[in-house]
């Protein structure tokens, strides 16, 4: 006997190849492709590509929706936002559910980004309407002269499907916070989930947060319209180039957030258990798919053998499998990105890496895109180390010392973030000071803060997500001067005869 769909899964059926236009699901006219479960590789639902005449239809409601959503009191609009944020917790067990049947992560991962990325809300509802610009000290007496910060307009917001709760709410939280209304473009992957949550947004008026489905096509057409006004985009670095290029016709301003290849430091002051259970997590979280994923371990040579099999004892022990059953880790998203990482393990093994664990589809699981927590013994200069492998792959690199180290991690066209294991201050400062991401841990890997930018240098993108700055990239700056009353300026003509030079 087949088990009852659960309420997620009836709510797929309904928003199946469907948009969200002005606070109402709509069936999309465009063309339609396959959602797989990753897990079990059935097709699920559908999702529609949007077309340019649905496009046009949700950017005239995004800029109706926009001007009244400025028109409110601040206060108002910070109201509304922690009511988003309310509703988002309410419905996490919902989308947590659609997330796990469409991407395949653990549900405790999934219902986990419900909370978070509604943290975000409630912040930027704070911090928003405690200042709006700032009053300068006048350069002609008795003026008031001022900067307002005023919202660019609509924002077209691209997220890729590793987080897409979390990062849709990175974004969304500070462009509608600093007075923008959003158009979404999921991931192909994980369109769903985003439709499923914008029940959260249905008390904010109608168009203010809009979903449309697609691929890079409607990604392309979002930016190029005329009527949106900035960018905020997460995923890979050719799709970011490519949005860049796009914005940068019509000088839209880009928040661009792309790959990451995080180094792994770890250094014989660091308690082992703590360190190894931490690169575990790091490297095998959300399958490695996560952009600040360790992607490079860089050990001491006196710790390095105990580290290594520590590593692969805690990754032999993860329970692979369904992401709605008792497991830590679930597939990758889809075969393809399964397969791009046997690929990376096969040219690692050319290149002379050793597994030490891992390595392999489970033999367990039949179906799905599974592929085990993987680690693997490396040297610096295999094509495993410079690039993103984005799948559960630890490659451990034996160093000299912290030099070496900080050499290694800096090799890189991307930078993200980065992680040290030490308990030596010294050690922990010359960290920070020198190595060049984004982001540094020192002993707290992936952890974020709604109040402290995140975001990344190199190839990694330009803008800042999360904190005040977060806020500041969906503002604009307006310079305002006022006299109050209107006298004759002695600076204007006519000029004296004095001041010429031929006086
Ligand atoms: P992706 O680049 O394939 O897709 C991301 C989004 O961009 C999707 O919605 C996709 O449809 C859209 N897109 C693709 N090409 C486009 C184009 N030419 N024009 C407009 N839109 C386009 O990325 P993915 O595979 O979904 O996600 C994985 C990548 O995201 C990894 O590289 C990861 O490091 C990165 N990522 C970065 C961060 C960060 O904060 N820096 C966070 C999460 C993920």
């Amino acid at each position: 006997m087949t088990a009852a769909p659960t309420a997620a899964e009836r709510l797929m059926r309904e928003m199946s190849a469907h948009h969200w236009i002005a606070n109402d699901y709509v069936a999309g006219a465009g063309a339609r492709s396959p959602i797989v479960n990753p897990a079990t590789g059935e097709t699920i639902a559908e999702f529609a590509h949007a077309t340019a005449s649905e496009i046009d239809k949700a950017i005239e409601a995004s800029t109706r929706a926009q001007r009244e959503w400025w028109a409110m009191s601040a206060l108002d609009r910070a109201n509304a936002m922690h009511r988003v944020a309310d509703r988002m917790v309410e419905m996490s067990r919902t989308t947590g559910e659609v997330l796990t049947r469409e991407m395949g992560k653990p549900f405790r991962e999934s219902n986990w980004e419900g909370g978070a990325s509604a943290s975000s809300f409630r912040y930027y509802a704070e911090i928003a309407r405690n200042e709006q610009g700032r009053v300068a000290g006048p350069a002609i007496a008795g003026q008031l002269h001022m900067v307002v910060k005023e919202p660019l307009g609509t924002i077209v917001s691209i997220v890729p499907f590793n987080f897409p709760i979390l990062l849709f709410g990175w974004q969304a939280a500070a462009a509608l916070a600093a007075g923008n209304a959003v158009i979404v473009k999921p991931s192909e992957l994980t369109p769903l989930t985003l439709l499923a949550l914008m029940q959260a947004f249905d008390h904010l008026p109608a168009g203010l947060v809009q979903v449309v489905t697609g691929g890079a096509e409607v990604g392309q057409m979002l930016v190029a319209h005329e009527h949106t006004h900035g960018i905020a985009f997460t995923g890979s670095v050719p799709a970011a180039q490519a949005v860049a290029r796009a914005a940068s016709q019509r000088f839209k301003p880009a928040l661009i957030e792309a790959s990451g290849n995080d180094p792994f430091i770890v250094m014989p002051s660091a308690p082992m258990d703590a360190a190894v259970r931490g690169a575990a997590f790091a490297a095998f979280l959300n399958c490695g798919q996560v952009c600040t994923s360790a992607e490079r371990f860089y050990v001491h040579e006196d710790v390095c053998d105990v580290f290594v099999s520590g590593l692969a004892a805690m990754a032999k022990s993860l329970r692979v499998g369904s992401g709605l059953d008792k497991v830590d880790v679930g597939p990758m998203a889809s075969v393809r990105e399964r397969d791009r990482v046997e690929k990376i393990v096969a040219r690692a093994l050319e290149q002379g890496a050793k597994v030490v664990t891992g390595g392999k589809r489970p033999a367990h699981l039949s179906a799905g895109a599974f592929f085990e927590p993987t680690v693997l013994e490396v040297s610096h200069d295999m094509d495993i180390m410079h690039g993103e492998c984005f799948g559960p792959l630890a490659p451990v690199c034996k160093v000299r010392d912290l030099d070496e180290a900080i050499a290694r991690a800096n090799d890189s066209q991307l930078g993200l973030g980065a992680n040290i294991y030490t308990e030596d201050l010294a050690e922990a400062f010359r960290a920070v000071n020198e190595i060049e991401t984004g982001i540094v841990w020192v002993n707290t890997p992936l952890n974020d803060n709604d109040a402290i930018p995140f975001g990344g240098r190199k190839f990694t993108g330009a803008g800042r997500e999360l904190g005040a700055e977060g806020l500041e990239q969906f503002r604009r700056s307006k310079m305002v001067m006022i006299a109050p009353t209107a006298q004759p300026d002695p600076e204007w003509f006519p000029y004296p005869d004095g001041d010429a030079f031929n006086a």
